[in-house]
């Protein structure tokens, strides 16, 4: 076959005459059938008017195609109040399913009657260097009040051997709100050192002493609402000052801990996503009484047995009513009968726990 003859088939084959029905750029006028405006036109720019008009065509014929109605993505709500939104959503949601019927986690009294024999010995980090310790016995109530303050905003994404560590040098080098007023920020940086964002944490504790000393004359906030205001404190911390530093139960202390405890325990209705959610479902049951302890319960056991990431379910006594343990003991069986590896398998949750 000959190279014309191939270009003839091919100029006749279906696929050029598909490609036809793309808009075409009109063939340049002759100029005896062009209009006399088209005369005085180059004919360069003739073929791009024609071919402007024909894409035009197209888009018309591609809008009228876009039936569906088109998607509008509106711009996310800043983070705190879509945080509140949810919060307050959740509480509602609660409080309307209580009145309908009033719930309760199974086995929640054995699981924390367990829990606690597996506590009595206090060897967990929290039971010696938790906030709880780190304020000086001697100090006058308003400057161990705001030591507590201090070292639980220092304890956030920290251990709490860290947190320890650095509250005794500050006591050494005196933690008052005066004393902090005329230490710069470099030097109290120094002081704290290597807790979990330092830098920051140096600057938060800087502007709440002022707050402290202009406002509650050097003493700290008695409200979780007035303790929230302050710079770096959040709802956990407001909460666990009330308790340590004022004696008082004004809601449950949720940490990364108890948020993960009470996850795998089947604790809350729903899994939750944050610790705030999970402290307002704990507090939808938990009698009040319990809702001191059930923190620094739940830390130690975190720490000790509970762990972030390989909990170690085989020593737990709660292993056989856990909803988590029971997944453990399949996996476990399944993974020893196929592989002879104990923890093959396993789940790795909650690998960003730091404490
Ligand atoms: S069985 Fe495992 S997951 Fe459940 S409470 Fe005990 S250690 Fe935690």
């Amino acid at each position: 076959m000959n190279k014309k003859l191939k270009l003839n088939n091919l100029t006749a084959s279906p696929r050029y005459t598909r490609s036809m029905k793309k808009p075409q750029i009109v063939e340049p006028v002759s100029g005896s059938t062009a209009t006399s405006s088209e005369n005085t036109t180059s004919q360069y720019f003739l073929n791009k008017l024609t071919e402007k008009k024909l894409q035009a065509g197209t888009r018309e014929v591609l809008v009228k195609k876009h039936k569906n109605p088109i998607k509008v993505e509106y711009e996310s709500e800043p983070d705190d109040e879509r945080k509140a939104g949810e919060a307050a959503l959740l509480q509602t949601e609660i409080v309307k399913s209580e009145m309908d019927e009033k719930w309760e986690p199974a086995d929640w009294r054995v699981i924390l009657d367990n829990i606690l024999e597996m506590r009595k010995n206090h060897t967990a980090p929290v039971d010696s260097m938790g906030c709880h310790m780190c304020s000086d016995p001697n100090a006058n109530p308003s400057d161990a009040r705001f030591q507590v303050l201090v070292a639980l905003m220092l304890s956030s994404q920290t251990k709490d051997e860290v947190t320890h560590a650095a509250m005794k040098k500050l006591k050494s080098h005196g933690c008052t709100p005066g004393n902090i007023k005329i230490t710069s920020k470099e030097t109290l940086g120094q002081l704290i050192y290597p807790v979990g964002f330092w830098r920051r944490k140096a600057e938060y504790i800087k502007k709440t002493t002022d707050i402290l000393l202009q406002q509650y004359g050097g003493d700290i906030p008695k409200t979780v609402e007035g303790l929230c205001k302050l710079p770096g404190v959040g709802p956990k911390m407001a909460h666990l000052c009330m308790q340590v530093a004022w004696g008082e139960a004004s809601g449950i202390g949720v940490d990364t801990h108890v948020h993960r405890i009470s996850n795998r325990l089947g604790w809350v209705r729903k899994p939750t996503k944050t610790p705030e959610q999970t402290r307002v479902q704990l507090q939808s049951w938990l009698p009040k009484e319990k809702w001191v302890e059930v923190n620094y319960i739940l830390v130690g056991f975190g720490q000790e047995i509970c762990l972030p990431v390989r909990p170690k379910c085989s020593d737990c006594l709660n292993v056989n009513i856990c909803p988590y343990g029971a997944d453990f003991k399949t996996s476990c069986s399944q993974s020893v009968a196929s592989s002879g590896c104990e923890y093959a398998h396993y789940q790795f949750q909650y690998a960003d726990d730091v404490n």
